[in-house]
């Protein structure tokens, strides 16, 4: 994996890059939309690709539990078995083990915890959470941290930092076994909302020398100024040659606030769970399409939007769709709101390329609409 760095915003920590993975060239920023159980609740691959979705991210805890990631390496790889030939990044399990809170028991060495499918025990550490994505053949792996909840005291989120960093080594050093993979392993800075723990944390994580550094543990609930603040105490300390990725996050606004200081990819269920839920994206805030007043509307989701669904069906059809509980549904709200999230980083690039991204952010804060 190779990440150039293309160009810089001159008046804030925008990046414009372009990754090189195995399985394609990512444009940054980017976003990932989330593909659970090896697919995007709703959409075909070639539907993910018309909307120029680039790069997936995949639950490796899904996956384990169901159908198991060695049936998915003896069916040839997560890339083949989903009919999905571009990148693909997996999380480690950690975050979804982490929030079982009844059903899971952490030691130093890992944590042991029973599905919430069957009830089956199971147990993840540093070195089986990189097997588990070396197998299912992700092209970006993260490492296996500890999730702390928020609030947590500083104490807490000491002890939950410090064990995470020791898990990172580990995770770095098996990772290292296989000197010939494609497969790249990523940090994750963790430390709640302490600049001191979160300094510590990049410092240490940035001598272990990953290819990449993701920011974890944030949007569990802490206020919006906090989280943005945090993503600004964090990004002096990673190394610019490296891609830089916020975990779980977040609205469009929030994409482009956390653009502004430094941040190159993205992911977020927030796109395709909301577009199920009939909660649709525009550039002027959402619209909740079962509301009445859109029972005999003619217009679209949004009249500045491109994308087929906007440029095809009204807004009366699909509130129809919705309250009738239609398939179609799910289908043309998932499509809308992937589009309008791919759309909002194609702006962003375009606008760090003009070197004029400061106006976009101005432009967005003016709508506050997310
Ligand atoms: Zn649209």
């Amino acid at each position: 994996m190779k990440f150039e760095l293309i160009t810089k915003d001159p008046k804030t920590r925008a990046r414009r890059g372009r990754l090189h993975t195995a399985h394609g060239v990512i444009e940054t920023p980017i976003f990932m939309p989330v593909g659970t159980q090896a697919t995007v609740k709703s959409m075909t691959p070639d539907q993910l690709r018309e909307l120029g979705v680039e790069i997936l991210l995949c639950n490796s805890y899904h996956l384990l539990l169901r159908p198991g990631h060695e049936t998915v390496k003896r069916v040839g790889g997560l890339h083949r078995f989903m009919g999905w030939n571009r990148p693909i990044l997996t999380d480690s399990g950690g975050f979804q083990v982490f929030s079982l809170t009844s059903l899971r028991e952490i030691s130093e060495d890992g944590v042991r915890f029973q599905s919430h499918l069957d009830g089956t025990s199971y147990y993840l550490n540093p070195e089986i959470a990189v097997d588990i994505q070396m197998a299912l053949g992700s092209d970006i792996m993260m490492i296996l941290d500890d999730c702390l909840a928020y609030p947590a005291s500083h104490f807490e989120a000491d002890r939950s930092m410090k064990r995470s960093l020791v898990w990172a080594e580990r995770c770095h050093q098996h990772w290292k076994k296989n000197p010939e993979t494609s497969q790249v392993l990523f940090g994750i800075v963790q430390g709640s909302i302490y600049p001191d723990l979160r300094r510590e944390s990049a410092e240490r994580l940035v001598a272990m020398d990953f290819p990449g550094y993701a920011i974890g543990g944030l949007a569990v609930g802490e206020p919006k100024p906090l989280m943005y603040e945090i993503i600004e105490q964090v990004d002096p300390y990673l190394p610019e040659e490296k891609p830089r990725y916020l975990m779980g996050v977040g609205t469009p606004a929030d994409l482009v606030e956390a653009v502004a200081r430094g941040v190159d990819m993205f992911d977020c269920v927030m796109p395709t769970r909301h577009a199920r839920n009939g909660w649709l994206f525009t550039r002027e805030g959402h619209i909740v399409i079962k509301n009445a007043k859109y029972k005999e509307d003619p217009g679209p989701i949004d009249e500045t939007c491109g994308c087929i669904v906007c440029r095809t069906f009204s807004r009366a059809y699909l509130r129809h769709l919705f309250m009738a509980n239609e398939i179609l549904s799910s289908v043309l709200n998932t499509i809308h709101n992937l589009y309008f999230y791919l759309d909002t980083v194609r702006r962003i690039r375009q606008f760090i390329e003009l070197h004029r991204f400061d106006e976009f952010l101005v432009e967005t804060r003016r709508l506050g609409a997310h």
